[in-house]
This record gives structure tokens, sequence and C-alpha cells, in this order.
């Protein structure tokens, strides 16, 4: 059979198979890296999308906290209509205004010294890839070592998983990218040993841990950690990939935590408000000067049509007072959530509209699973934590609804420990976290 005559089979065959179920063709398409997708989404608006059968769903995860605007904002729109046709993507052998002028917007809202610099990268863990090799370039031959958090999570190419504490992540590709090191967060003693031999490249954190169930670092560890680095000439690098761009009612999370600037920061997510961007910010001249030219790169990063759309996330949540926002209803949600009074929610963590709702029993995924049937998305990070991270302009009436429907969604989740306390046999409930799709 002539190549010719296998390629045209083969259409015939998917134009055959394109009534059949979505599910089918996905489960037969894709690699399944990421398990069984739970509903077919078709379009949406504002905080709402809908599925293949029309139902609506209240869109409490924004994507895993990209979403910013919500879906279909006019700003994102219109900075994609208008720039798309103007120029969308160029090599990074050139320059163009949108990609400096985000550049300067970052910076500025940093709060970075002069001679400051931005990389622009596609995603979370392409940042952390350069920070990787920022850390490098500070640690030379005499810092081989490279310190990240137990718990932590910052991304799925070879040097972010290095940095990625899961054991199942981790193994099926060993070896990874050597001397990571992981301590426990939350230990300053702990921390200060691994500093003291003046041997650690750099110190990588999350201030709050998102994959790991929204878990805030302390303020004083945080602290702690800037302080321990900077005596030990260690670069302190915060990944913001999740906190960053208002999610916790501050630009940037550690703004929160007085007398915490980083060396080096990462962005992705909420950046783009669902196009893919990420950068890293290098704090002040000497740590911007570890990378020289040549030295790292990239062919889409900075390109005018993200830098553009990202241009549009950020003057919309300045412009909209949306940080205010945040603060605001993520304390009446927190608070709405604990007045329930429900014995089976133990907690409320996290800040602005990153937060994690701690259940005093491992029925996560089922309790997620409830939420979707009732109409809402949310996850399961660890199986005793619902997520949220809805688009920045979520209103107070729409958190308020997931907050009222709680109690409802967990009588659902597990029907017979509703009331009668009966024991919930964890081995019943699906996998929380193995197929996460960050
Ligand atoms: C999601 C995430 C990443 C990875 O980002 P991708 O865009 O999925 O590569 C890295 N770090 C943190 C803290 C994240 O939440």
């Amino acid at each position: 059979m002539s190549e010719g005559t296998a390629i045209s089979d083969a259409s015939a065959s998917r134009a055959a198979s394109s009534s059949a179920p979505l599910a089918e063709r996905y489960a037969e398409a894709m690699i399944p890296v990421f398990g069984t997708p739970q509903r077919v989404l078709v379009r949406g608006e504002g905080c709402r999308v809908w599925d293949d059968a029309g139902r609506a769903y209240l869109d409490l995860l924004g994507g895993i906290a990209v979403n910013a605007l919500g879906h279909g904002h006019p700003a994102l729109v219109d900075a994609l209509a208008k720039q798309a046709p103007q120029l969308a993507h160029v090599s990074n052998f050139f320059a163009t205004e949108p990609q400096i002028e985000l550049a300067e917007t970052l910076l500025s809202l940093a709060g970075a010294p002069q001679g400051s610099g931005v990389f622009f990268a596609n995603s979370g863990t392409e940042a952390n890839e350069a920070a990787f090799k920022l850390a490098r370039r500070h640690g030379g031959a005499e810092r081989p070592r490279i310190l990240a958090l137990e718990n932590s999570f910052h991304g799925r190419t070879m040097g972010a998983l290095a940095l990625t504490s899961k054991a199942a992540y981790r193994e099926p590709f060993a070896p990874l990218p050597g001397g990571v090191e992981f301590i426990p967060s939350g230990d300053t003693a702990a921390l200060e040993a691994a500093l003291a031999p003046r041997d650690v490249a750099a110190v990588v954190a999350e201030p709050i841990q998102g994959e790991a169930g929204v878990r805030p670092l302390d303020p004083a560890y945080l602290r702690a950690l800037r302080e321990a680095t900077r005596d030990t000439g260690t670069l302190l690098i915060l990944d913001e990939v999740q906190t960053g761009i208002g999610r916790t009612g501050s630009w940037f999370a550690h703004q929160g935590v007085e007398g915490v600037v980083p060396d080096a920061m990462t962005l992705a997510k909420g950046l783009g408000g669902g196009f893919p961007i990420g950068a890293m910010i290098a704090f002040g001249p000497e740590v911007r000067g570890l990378l020289t030219a040549g030295q790292h790169g990239t062919t889409f990063g900075g390109n005018p049509l993200g830098a553009a759309v990202a241009l549009a996330v950020l003057g919309t949540i300045r412009e909209d007072g949306l940080l205010e926002h945040v603060r605001t209803l993520g304390e009446s949600f927190a608070a709405r959530v604990l007045a329930l009074g429900d014995p089976r929610i133990t907690e409320v963590r996290g800040a602005g509209l990153l937060r994690g709702i701690g259940l005093a029993e491992p029925i996560a995924p089922q309790v997620a699973a409830a939420a979707l049937e009732a109409g809402f998305i949310v996850n399961a990070p660890d199986p005793s934590t619902i997520r949220i991270a809805p688009p920045l302009v979520i209103t107070d009436q729409e958190l308020g609804s997931f907050a009222d429907a709680l109690p409802a969604l967990l009588d659902a989740a597990a029907p017979a420990a509703a009331g009668a306390a009966a024991p919930v046999d964890p081995s019943a409930a699906p996998a929380a976290d193995d197929k996460d799709p960050s």
C-alpha cells in the first residue's frame, strides 16, 4: 500500500468516527496522562462554562488559577483581536513594544530594583527551568546544592521536576538533574543547618504550596528563608506561578509578607489569563547578569500576541480594583464556609481567591465529583482538600452559592457518613491527585 493511500484511509476513518462520542474519541486519540476528562466543554462566559450537553457550570477553578478575568472577557478578547492582525509572532532576533512594555510593567508591579530584568517563557515549568539555570550559574563548582521544600510542585519538565518533591511524579523519570535536596517546610533549624556549609546555590519555594493542598508558608518562615539565604549568599527563588498576578489579593503573594523580596520570581498561570505565557524576574543587576547572551532562549517566549494579552490582564486587574476585590471576597468566602459550623469542614486555608477547604475525612475527590454534578467546578489536590481558584472577577453571590451548597455536597459525597458518622473507606475514593493536570 502506498503512503498516500494509508494517509487517506486514516483520514477517512477519522471522518467516520467524528460522530462517535467525544469521550471515546479522546480516549482513542490522546496519550492518557490526564486520565479520563470529566466533561467536554464547548463555551464559556464570565465565570460560567457549558459542556457539550448544554449544562452550565460555575467555574471555581479557573483552569487551575489561569482564567484571571474569567471566560471571554472583552479586554482579553480585544487585545487578541487588535494584536493578532498587527503582529502575532516574531523571533527573539527582534524586539516588539508589547514585550518591552510587559517587562517594564512586571518589574514595576514587583517593585524590582533598578537593573532587574525579565525572561519570558510559555509556561510555569519553563519559567522554573530558567530559574534552575540561574541557580546553576550562581552556584558554579562551589555551590552544587539546591534546596526545595517537601510537598513542593514546580512543574513537569526535567529541571522543574527535579525540584518537585512528589516521588510518583519523579521516580519514573530518573535520573533527574542532580544536587537537589528537600527540606521540611516551616523548620527554620533544618533550613539553617542545610545552608550553613555555604555550598547551596539557591532555595526554591512557593509562598503557598498550591498543588500540595493550598498550604501557605508561615510568614515567619518565609522571612527566615529570606534572611538565611541572604546571610549565606544563597539565592531565594520564589515560584509564584500559582500565587502571582493578584491571586492572593496582592500582585504577588510574597508582597503580603513584609521584608521579603526574592532574588528571582517565576510566573505563569494567571499572567496570560488563558494565553500561555510565563516569566522569570531576576531582581537586581547581579542576579540579572547571571544569564548572558546565548545562555538561554525560547522561540515563542515573549511574543507580541502573548505580551499584549498579558498587558490587558494586568491593566484590567489594576483598573477594576481587583486586588481589593480579591481580598474582600476571599475573606468573606472563608468566613461564610466556617460559619456553616459543619464538623466535616476543619479549616479554610490560603489567601485571597486561592483557597483550600480542609475536610475531616479523605472524601475530597467524591465531594469534587458531587460538586460537578451540582454544577460547580472545583478540584481535590489531596484526598482531604477541596481547592478553589476562581476567576478574580467572580462575584460574592457566585462564591456564596458554592459555600451554601457545601453541606449538601458533603452529604452527596459520603451518604453513609451523613449523620451516622460511619467511617469512610478511603480505598473507595478515586485517586485524588496522581493525574492532576498541572
Ligand atoms: C502549575 C504550577 C507550575 C507548572 O506550571 P505549568 O504551566 O503547568 O508548566 C509550577 N509551579 C507552580 C507553583 C504551579 O502551581
